[in-house]
Order: structure tokens, then C-alpha cells, then sequence
């Protein structure tokens, strides 16, 4: 089994002196390479609404410039282990002719909150070089790109900022992958909209099924649809609060409730919309995945559920690859 994650938050939250090879969190070399993890997008989450003062924007440069050094150290530190994605060439598969080759886990690095540029340009120009390949237009607050999810209608249905809509454009010219993720259901329609115009198709990296659990994190029917339609993928969040509004009273994250996801998904947009992108250190409940390495157990229910072979090759790996592959350049 392998498989493609579109989100965890593991670089951001290592803690000083914790690595990829020990630390206290989900993920680490170890487990990425037991579980079968081909590729496993890393976010430098930085949720900017949160930061206030005078010296805020300096705050959250020096949040960037840390978690992109993280990356830099651990990708430096693991030649054997780790690689960085950020060609279509760099996806395995496109390599046929290294079939044999052990590759190890590619990383691909992801800016959770557009936010961080501060609505300049040059700062998606900046961490493109960086190695950032996926941009999370929002989180749960309102930047220069947008408007977050929300309980409140308002907010909800606003769309995109004039600066967002550049965002989408440069992105689409470099070749980033647009991540509607958290943002609001304003803002989603405007995204598909454009990758109407575009044909490019766009990832919700880690958002499970709003018909399921009503929370306004979670995608309604119909966008999953048009998700469907734009060619893109949304990818099974594992946080136990987007997986069930009945929850334990410990809150687990559980395997049942992520196959009735995966189910609903299935039912009303077909399984090549379905993708993993577990929030891996972002989730601070209890899992019952809570590592990588025991990614095989949601692949084993799934399994026995009646899902064939074919249908969790795409929900694991194909699905995300076609994505990459079509917007990566
Ligand atoms: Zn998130």
C-alpha cells in the first residue's frame, strides 16, 4: 500500500530540538516509510489573524523564515529518507524508469493562511522559491485573500478580495495547487469558478462531508460536486470534530466514522474526488490513527466495506497524483 497526504502540520510544530527522526508527534521517518507514504504535504501553518500589535507582520516573517528552515534542515539532514517535490517530475510514478528505486517520502511544502504574504505579491513569488507548492488561501480568519468558514452567513458567503483573485492567477501561472480548505463558501465558489476558465483543478486539502457533520469546515454536497467536476480532489481530515457531530466523550478520531465519509463522497460525486489529507499534528484529539505507519487500517476497513483494490488505489494515490501531476509544472 502507499499513499499521498495532502496536509499534516508536523514541520511547523516540531519543537526545538525534536526532528523528523524523534520527536513526540504523528509523524516521523519512521512511520512515514512503514505506512507506505509517498508523498506528504507539510504545511507552514501560521494563522495570522491570531497575530496583533505593531510588529505583527515581522512576527509572522520570522514564523516563515523558521518553519521554512525546518524544512531545509530536515530534507538536508534525511538525503536517503526524504525529497523535495516541486516539479511534475518529482511525483513517483512520472519517474517510471525508477520503478525499483526506493525514493523514499517526497515533501511538499504547503503555506497554510495566505495570509502570510500580507496581500504582496512578492511574497508568493519568495516562498515559491522556497519550495511551496499548495496554498491554503485562508484559515479560520479573514485575510487579504478572503473570508474564512463561519457559522455566521455573512462571512460565509462573501468571495474572494481583489488581491485574492491575483493570488489565484499567479498561482495558476506558476503552477501552485489552490487550496479552498477553511476558506468560505463565498470564496470556494469563486475558486471554482475560475478553475472553470482555467481547466486547472483545485484540492479542499484536508475537509470531509458537511451532509455528515455540520460543521462549516466540512464541504456541502453540491461544492463537492463541482470539486468533482473542476477534476479535483478533497482529501479525508481525520480532526474527530470534522468526522462526527455525535462524538465520544473522549472525542476520538475513529476509523468508522471516516468510512461513512468516504461513503457519502462516494455516493454523491464518485471516488475520484476522494483523497487523504489526514491533519496530521493539527488535530489534538485522540486518534485512532495516529501515525502514518497505521494508515493500512483505514485501507483494511475500507476494504472489507466493499471497496475494491482499483477504488482505494485512487482514494490513496491516484487520485492526488492526477492533481499534481496536472499543476505542478
Ligand atoms: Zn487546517
Amino acid at each position: 500500500m502507499k499513499y499521498i497526504d495532502l496536509h499534516c502540520d508536523t514541520l511547523t510544530e516540531l519543537k526545538e530540538g525534536e526532528t523528523l527522526v524523534r520527536n513526540h508527534k504523528n509523524v516521523d521517518l519512521k512511520s512515514l516509510k512503514k505506512g507506505g507514504c509517498v508523498i506528504q504535504c507539510a504545511s507552514i501553518f501560521i494563522p495570522t489573524g491570531t497575530y496583533t500589535g505593531v510588529d505583527r507582520k515581522e512576527a509572522i516573517q520570522t514564523e516563515y523564515d523558521r518553519v521554512v528552515s525546518v524544512y531545509k534542515r530536515e530534507l538536508n539532514a534525511n538525503p536517503k529518507e526524504l525529497y523535495r517535490v516541486l516539479t511534475r517530475r518529482d511525483i513517483p510514478d512520472i519517474r517510471q524508469n525508477d520503478k525499483m528505486q526506493d525514493l523514499g517520502t517526497g515533501i511538499l511544502l504547503t503555506i497554510e493562511d495566505g495570509g502570510v504574504m500580507g496581500g504582496e505579491m512578492q511574497k508568493l513569488y519568495r516562498a515559491y522559491e522556497d519550495g511551496v507548492r499548495l496554498v491554503t488561501l485562508t484559515w479560520n480568519h479573514e485575510n487579504e485573500i478572503g473570508y474564512p468558514n463561519s457559522t455566521d452567513r455573512d462571512i460565509m458567503q462573501k468571495g474572494l478580495k481583489p488581491f485574492g483573485f491575483e493570488v489565484l492567477e499567479e498561482m495558476n501561472r506558476l503552477g501552485m495547487v489552490i487550496d479552498v480548505s477553511h476558506l468560505s463558501d463565498g470564496g470556494f465558489l469563486n475558486v471554482a469558478e475560475f478553475a472553470k476558465k482555467t481547466g486547472m483543478p483545485f484540492v479542499a486539502s484536508h475537509s470531509n462531508a458537511r451532509a455528515i457533520t455540520a460543521h462549516p469546515r466540512n464541504l456541502p454536497d453540491m461544492y463537492i460536486r463541482k470539486l468533482s467536476e473542476a477534476g479535483g480532489v478533497m482529501g479525508l481530515n481525520f480532526a474527530s470534530h470534522f468526522l462526527s457531530d455525535t462524538q465520544p466523550p473522549d472525542g476520538e478520531s475513529r476509523i468508522c466514522d471516516m468510512v461513512t465519509h468516504i461513503l457519502h463522497i462516494r455516493k454523491i460525486a464518485g471516488s475520484e474526488v476522494l483523497a487523504i489529507g489526514s491533519d496530521f499534528d493539527g488535530v489534538e484529539s485522540r486518534m485512532e490513527i495516529d501515525s502514518p505507519a497505521k494508515m493500512v487500517m483505514l485501507y483494511e476497513t475500507l476494504h472489507q466495506t466493499g471497496l475494491s483494490e482499483d477504488e482505494l488505489e485512487k482514494i490513496f494515490y491516484k487520485n492526488a497524483q492526477r492533481v499534481l501531476t496536472a499543476v505542478l509544472r
